[in-house]
């Protein structure tokens, strides 16, 4: 079988394959000639996940699913949250969004954030939504070179590293894409394909 992950995230894409069955064969955008941005334009994180996956159904016509991610601080009544790649700026730079929350949290003693991933399948015509959630904290400097995004300032609950700190392996046994592609993966297996 084959799924498209509707994603030009090369990080995303190394931590899915890595917890998708071997009979499962996954596509990325450059696979199926999609070199184009596709639409993340609503207020949700759930509503861009499932906004990215109908986008492939429809214009590129394979199944498909779809990640959006979004890190929510508490002191920051949740934000950045569905606009966390975009939050200092349309350049959408990692280190300019993480050097902006630093900054933003300087003056708070809550550092209580968490990650929450919404996955959106798009199977024969179906539509389902898998979420994870991973909370922890924001570190007041970064660490660690591993991961992406916001990985080097996020603590995980229970972790003195950063995900920037540790494993890929590690990351996806308590993060929050781990928690929703193992969903993605006990739904696909409850299917006879
Ligand atoms: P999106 O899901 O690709 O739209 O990601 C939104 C923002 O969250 C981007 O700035 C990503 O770099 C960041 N992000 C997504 N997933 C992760 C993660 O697992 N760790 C750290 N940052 C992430």
């Amino acid at each position: 079988m084959q799924l498209v992950f509707a994603t030009n995230n090369l990080n995303k894409l190394k931590e899915v394959q890595s917890l998708i069955p071997k009979h499962i064969k996954l596509l990325s955008l450059k696979d199926i000639g999609c070199f184009e941005d596709v639409p993340e334009t609503q207020l949700t994180i759930e509503g861009n996940a499932i906004q990215k996956a109908e986008y492939i159904k429809a214009h590129y016509g394979f199944n498909c699913f779809a990640d959006d991610t979004g890190l929510e601080v508490e002191a920051l009544n949740g934000e950045p949250g569905v606009f966390s790649a975009r939050y200092a700026g349309e350049q959408r730079d990692a280190n300019d969004n993480m050097n902006l929350l630093l900054e933003n949290l300087k003056v708070k003693s809550n550092r209580t954030a968490q990650f929450k991933t919404v996955i959106a399948l798009h199977l024969n015509d179906k539509l389902e939504t898998f979420a994870g959630i991973c909370k922890g904290e924001i570190t007041t400097t970064k660490h660690g070179d591993k991961g992406f995004g916001y990985d080097p300032i996020f603590k995980a609950e229970g972790y003195d590293k950063t995900f920037a700190e540790i494993s890929l392996d590690e990351k996806n046994t308590i993060g929050h894409r781990g928690k929703a592609v193992r969903q993605l993966v006990d739904y696909l297996n409850t299917l006879d394909i």
